[in-house]
């Protein structure tokens, strides 16, 4: 079911009691009924315990910024998908484009991380998305096919509709350029496209599709009009309780 989401992707910062303040005044501002509204939260591992506890009997839901592709066993520093759900956290990133660039993580790495997330029972979320010199040498289309066929093509239809996919144009994470709402759209739209041609047109109509890429509350409410971008995977306003919940107002 396509759903209307606000994630915040927090990456290696905070520490622990800034991490408690930040949920703290999250939640304290979420307020009264969200409807139809999602609102995620991924904190670093140390603290998804303590994320988990204090958003109890709240809206935001919990998850990871990765999980192993392995499921146990002598992999030394790995966080295994089972152990995150066994923290009563629901979701996962998987594919994020820091852990592409510096961690060489392949769109084969990613199907395994993706089946891990599904078989332990959380919601991977799947961020694609382009370089700049992908862009400019017009292969916008080409890379992102690449990386949902690749890592999302093996699903049956049940297990893609448990995904959720983030577009995220690296040139665009942390660096406060962000995509125009019709270069964003254009590509949520070939995106949907490209899971019609394997799974048919109502599959696609109902996966959410997130932009990421410095998005803020100046600029959220614009890409959230847009038709097929379901709402935002925000990184840097997400550790600012009041930007995160402006965004999420836009929603
Ligand atoms: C991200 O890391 O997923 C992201 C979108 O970062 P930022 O919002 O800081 O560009």
């Amino acid at each position: 079911m396509r759903k209307k989401i606000v994630a915040g992707n927090w990456k290696m910062n905070l520490n622990r009691s800034e991490a408690t303040e930040l949920i703290n005044t999250v939640s304290e501002h979420l307020s009264g009924d969200i409807q139809d509204r999602h609102i995620w939260i991924f904190p670093p591992f140390p603290f998804l315990t303590d994320a988990v506890r204090k958003t109890a009997g709240t809206p935001i839901k919990v998850g990871a910024q990765n999980c192993s592709m392995y499921t146990s066993g002598a992999y030394t520093g790995e966080v295994a998908a089972d152990m995150i759900a066994s923290c009563d956290a629901e979701l996962v990133l998987v594919g994020h484009s820091e852990r592409r660039q510096y961690f060489n993580e392949s769109n084969l790495v990613l199907t395994e991380k993706i089946n891990q997330a599904l078989g332990n029972n959380l919601c991977p979320v799947y961020c694609v998305g382009e370089t700049l010199e992908e862009r400019q040498g017009g292969k916008v289309e080409e890379v992102i096919e690449k990386q949902l066929v690749q890592a999302l093509y093996h699903l049956s239809a049940e297990k893609l509709q448990q995904v959720v996919i983030a577009y995220e144009p690296v040139w665009a994470i942390g660096t406060g350029e962000t995509a125009t709402p019709d270069q964003a759209q254009e590509v949520h739209a070939f995106i949907r496209k490209v899971l019609a041609d394997q799974y048919g047109e109502e599959v696609a109509n109902e996966i959410s599709i997130l932009y990421g890429g410095s998005v803020k509350p100046a600029n959220a409410e614009e890409l959230f009009a847009m038709n097929d971008i379901d709402g935002g995977l925000i990184g840097g306003a997400s550790l600012k309780a009041s930007d995160f919940i402006a965004i999420f107002n836009a929603l």
